[in-house]
């Protein structure tokens, strides 16, 4: 046979120089025949796709699309066939190419169209684009959470101090004068309401506060500084003195780690977990609280154990979110800002906060900050 009439495939195989070529290409280079078939392809194909180039070779090209894609494959070649152009492939579209193990990646793939002997060939180069893709997704989430809490932040920050704060205070400010202006004057009844008035208003203005303190939470937190976890707990034991004398409780502390975190931060997320364990407690038991620490892998764990009285594992996510509470403000007053500011301040240190509890016997509230922790989450955004 002349070197005219043979296939461009066998003329290549032939020149060891042109093979060493396509080898030495950093893209997947596949040619493929007008009945659709593997007709050559160079080393990136083999070690992309994970085949031997006996497997590969003759193939339908059919073998490579992930199986979702392979039935209509061949309608969309024949639609190529029919008006050959070199062009991308897939254009606006995401391409899963289909490995021998069932793996799927992403690539490119532009089509070259080659007359062979007069038949039409593809000339495919296959780009593996994962990595690309993988940063691509990294950041467009994080520009995302960026964005959303970025939005989340102003609202309630603007919100809190302007459109709720000012016209409280003027409700704050009349009730009170007209109590006091018109006092012995109005009737019993009306007493009684502009005291709800101002009981409303208090609640009203504590929420608020609660809601500010957790905008802060981003905005103004600190840089996140080497901190001893047994100063920060004993400072906060003595900020609860009252409570824990009034209450009897005994308060169990291990010998706790040093961390690296925000400080005002780690004091409020103490103090609100410690807070609640005391307020919690069960009205039957003295309260006793354990404080520990404990390695998990590249973390601290931390646990702030009482006997008190327990959370229905139903209420086990929800007590997280800004202004649930469990209980009647009537029969235990609160915010229900508390834990949701303690999720804040874990999560903006790189760790996470559960909790273990049986109803009626006590809960256990855990979080993790990370050791080494990251310094980027803690720096102030
Ligand atoms: P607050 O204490 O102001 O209501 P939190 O966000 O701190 O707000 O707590 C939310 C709810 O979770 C509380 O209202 C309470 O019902 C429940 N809770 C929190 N800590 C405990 C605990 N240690 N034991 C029992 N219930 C708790």
């Amino acid at each position: 046979m002349d070197t005219a009439q043979k296939s461009l495939s066998g003329r290549l195989r032939e020149d060891r120089g042109f093979a060493d070529m396509l080898n030495a290409c950093g893209n997947g280079l596949i040619l493929v025949d007008a009945q659709g078939r593997i007709e050559l392809v160079n080393q990136v194909v083999l070690n992309l796709f994970e085949y031997d180039e006996a497997n590969l070779v003759g193939q339908p090209i059919e073998v490579l699309v992930p199986d979702n894609v392979r039935p209509d494959h061949h309608r969309l070649r024949e639609g190529y066939a029919s008006a050959p152009e070199s062009r991308p492939m897939g254009l606006g579209r995401d391409l899963l190419a289909r490995a021998q193990s069932g793996r799927l990646f992403p690539v490119e793939i532009g089509l070259n169209v080659l007359r062979d002997n007069g038949e039409v060939k593809v000339l495919a180069t296959v780009f593996d684009i994962s990595r690309r893709k993988q940063a691509e997704d990294a950041l467009r989430q994080a520009v995302l959470d960026y964005q959303r809490s970025n939005a989340e932040l102003k609202q309630f920050a603007y919100a809190a101090s302007h459109d709720l704060q000012e016209p409280l205070r003027s409700v704050s400010g009349f009730t009170e004068l007209l109590a006091m202006e018109y006092a012995g004057q109005l009737s019993t009844e009306a007493d009684e309401y502009l005291q709800f008035i101002q009981q409303a208003a208090h609640r009203m203005s504590d929420l608020i506060n609660g809601l500010l303190a957790y905008s802060r939470i981003e905005t103004h937190g600190q840089e996140a500084r080497v901190l001893n976890c047994d100063q920060v707990v004993r400072g906060v034991l003595g900020n609860l003195h009252a409570l824990i004398e009034e209450s009897d409780a005994q308060v169990h502390l291990d010998t706790l780690p040093e961390v690296r975190a925000d400080e005002v931060q780690l004091i409020q997320l103490f103090q609100n977990l410690i807070g609640n364990a005391l307020k919690y407690r069960h009205p039957e038991r003295v309260p006793e609280l354990h404080i520990r620490a404990r390695r998990d892998g590249a973390h601290w764990q931390f646990s702030v154990q009482d006997n008190g009285l327990g959370i229905d594992p139903r209420y086990h996510e929800t007590i997280f979110v800004i202004f649930q509470r469990l209980h009647p403000q009537n029969d235990i007053p609160g915010t229900g800002i508390g834990l949701s500011i303690c999720r804040k301040i874990v999560d903006r240190h790189g760790g996470r906060i559960w909790l273990e509890s049986v109803p009626g016997e006590g809960s256990t509230f855990f979080f993790t900050l990370p050791d080494p922790p990251s310094h980027a989450r803690t720096r102030v955004t």
